[in-house]
C-alpha cells in the first residue's frame, strides 16, 4: 500500500505522467491511496488523517529529506526542509563570501518554482560556484556580480517504477513505460564516471535483473 498525501502521484512530473505511474505501481499489486496523510506512526501501524487505522509490521517513510542543519549553523531563513533562501548567484544574503549550493540551497528557477534537489542541480550549481571563484581570483573587476545569477538547465526528469516500467519528462517529449525504463538505465550507467564503473554497473545491473537477485547487501551488525 502507498500512501500519498498529494492528489496524484510523483508531483514532480507533468500530471500526464502520474496516471500511468500510478497505473504500473497497480499491476505490480500495490494498493494507491492518493489525498491520504498520514497523522501517526508506530510499531502496529500508521493513522490516516487521525481517524483510519492501517495495521503493518513494515513501515517505510519516505515523504522527503530534510536539509543538512547549515541554516542553524548560518542564521539564515530556511524553508520547511531546512534548506537556506539563498540569492539568485547562490550567496547568503548579506555576506557575498557564503555560497550554499546543493541539497541545503533554496533557489528558485526561471519558472518561479525551487530548483529541484537532484544531483544535476547540485553539481551545476558547484560549476556556477567553481566559475565565480575563479573569476573572483582574477582580482576586483573580473566580472563577478550580483548580476550573475544561478540558471538550472534541467535536462530531463525520470523515475523508475519496477522492473521494467518508468516515467521520462525531457520537456519536448514525455514518455512512460518499457521504453522510458531502457532509457532511464542508459542514462545512468552513461553520466558514471570512466569506463569501469560504467562496465561494472552495468554487469550488476543485467545480473539483478536476469536473476532476480539484490545488488546491494547491507551489514546492519549481528543478530546477538
Ligand atoms: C534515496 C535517494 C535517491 C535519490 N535519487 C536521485 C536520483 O535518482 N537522481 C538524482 O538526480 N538525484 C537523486 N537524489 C538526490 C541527490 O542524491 C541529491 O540531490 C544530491 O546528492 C545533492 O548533492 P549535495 O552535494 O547537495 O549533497 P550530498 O550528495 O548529500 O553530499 C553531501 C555530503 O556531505 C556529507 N556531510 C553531511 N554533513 C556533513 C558534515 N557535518 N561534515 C562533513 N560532511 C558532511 C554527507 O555525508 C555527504 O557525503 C536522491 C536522493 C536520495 C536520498
Amino acid at each position: 500500500m502507498l500512501i500519498e498525501a498529494g492528489e496524484r502521484l510523483l508531483a514532480a512530473f507533468p500530471a500526464a505522467l502520474s496516471a500511468p505511474a500510478k497505473r504500473a505501481l497497480e499491476k505490480l499489486g500495490v494498493e494507491v491511496r492518493l489525498g491520504a496523510r498520514v497523522t501517526d506512526c508506530s510499531a502496529r501501524g500508521v493513522v490516516i488523517d487521525g481517524l483510519e487505522g492501517i495495521e503493518s509490521e513494515c513501515v517505510i517513510w519516505a515523504a522527503g529529506v530534510a536539509a543538512s542543519p547549515a541554516a542553524k549553523w548560518l542564521g539564515a531563513e530556511k524553508d520547511r526542509a531546512g534548506r537556506v533562501k539563498v540569492n539568485p548567484d547562490l550567496t547568503l544574503p548579506d555576506h557575498p563570501e557564503i555560497f550554499v549550493i546543493g541539497d541545503t540551497a533554496l533557489v528558485t528557477g526561471k519558472d518561479g518554482k525551487p530548483v529541484p534537489g537532484v544531483a544535476p542541480a547540485a553539481k551545476q550549481q558547484g560549476a556556477f560556484v567553481a566559475a565565480v571563484l575563479r573569476r573572483r581570483a582574477k582580482g576586483p573587476g573580473a566580472g563577478i556580480g550580483a548580476g550573475q545569477a544561478f540558471r538550472y538547465r534541467n535536462f530531463g526528469t525520470l523515475a523508475t517504477i519496477g522492473r521494467a516500467s518508468a516515467v521520462a519528462d525531457f520537456g519536448w517529449i514525455r514518455m512512460n513505460g518499457y521504453l522510458a525504463w531502457l532509457l532511464w538505465g542508459m542514462i545512468h550507467v552513461f553520466f558514471l564516471v570512466g569506463s569501469r564503473n560504467r562496465l561494472a554497473v552495468l554487469t550488476e545491473w543485467l545480473w539483478a535483473y536476469v536473476s532476480f537477485r539484490r545488488g546491494a547487501r547491507l551489514i546492519t551488525g549481528s543478530d546477538s
